[in-house]
């Protein structure tokens, strides 16, 4: 099953639930940026809370956003009833925190897993671990290795397989390349998220059982979108950029959602 119709399988069983609820789950996203990037990550949120029958709402900032006004706007909404998520779309302006964004952010509504006291799995690595899952991937004693070590996907994402029971090494941009080469070959699961275009290629060796979860975002000469990987490396799955991960990051944002809203 390819991970578009894995998404739409699990689609289905999300609107199912939520049409079984009697008060839509409502989604708020803030976005004080004008990054068509970004436009189009928000674009395909609400998108996915129509398809499944939530409500969300868009709350567009100007980049002048001041920090201040942008943390009252926060407070609103965690104080607002009728909003059960709450995210506010990366990246945020050079003049404000995001580290007191993400903790102005009520942690029962932090639907994006940023706060430290969340009771949410990050979505990326949240998504990833569901898709393993699905496909039988036994998670239990083999080698995980991630490569970069960011808060929203890198960290999350070690912590979360270590849950699981693998053996997690986390590898960085101060990672020798010796180090690099000797981890990935001895690697069950590589998951890539370095925004480094086709950094892991054929110079490195893979097991031929390994599985490889592509997170990076990249565009290559030609403009178009790619990821940290080579396409066609001799592994036994190779998940796609585009329609990869951040399809997985989106589904597992709407799981999010229905939680929080069933949480309240
Ligand atoms: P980041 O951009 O904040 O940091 C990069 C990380 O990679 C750092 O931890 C750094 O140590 C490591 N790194 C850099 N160069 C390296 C190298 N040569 N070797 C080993 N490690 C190296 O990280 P991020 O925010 O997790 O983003 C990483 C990539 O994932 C970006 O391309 C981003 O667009 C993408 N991303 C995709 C999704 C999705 O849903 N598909 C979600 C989040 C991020």
């Amino acid at each position: 099953m390819t991970i578009k119709e894995f998404v739409a399988k699990e689609k289905q069983a999300l609107s199912l639930d939520v049409s079984g609820m009697e008060r839509k789950p409502h989604l708020v996203i803030i976005q004080a940026n004008d990054s068509p990037a970004s436009d189009a990550y928000v674009r395909g949120k609400m998108r996915d809370c129509d398809e499944i029958g939530a409500r969300s709402t868009l709350c567009l900032l100007p980049p002048t956003t001041e920090e201040d006004f942008l943390l009252q706007k926060i407070a609103e909404y965690n104080a607002d009833d009728d909003v059960d998520g709450l995210i506010v779309q990366l990246p945020l302006p050079k003049h404000i925190s995001e580290a007191k964004v993400k903790l102005a952010v009520d942690p029962k509504k932090d639907v994006d897993g940023f706060h430290p006291l969340t009771t949410f799995i990050p979505c990326t690595p949240k998504g990833i671990v569901d898709y393993l899952a699905d496909i039988g991937f036994e998670f239990q004693g083999k080698n995980a290795v991630v490569l970069g070590r960011s808060e929203i996907v890198g960290k999350p994402m070690a912590k979360l397989l270590l849950a699981k029971n693998c053996n997690v090494t986390v590898l960085h941009s101060k990672t020798t390349e010796e180090d690099k080469v000797f981890y990935i070959a001895h690697a069950d699961l590589i998951v890539v998220a370095i925004g480094r275009l086709g950094f892991l290629d054929q110079r490195f060796q893979y097991k031929e059982s390994a599985v490889i979860v592509d997170v990076g975002i990249n565009r290559n000469e030609e403009g178009k979108l790619r990821g940290d990987a080579v396409a066609d490396l001799p592994v036994a799955v190779q998940t796609p950029v585009p329609g990869g991960v951040g399809l997985l990051t989106r589904l597992a944002l709407m799981k999010n959602l229905i939680i929080a809203a069933k949480n309240r």
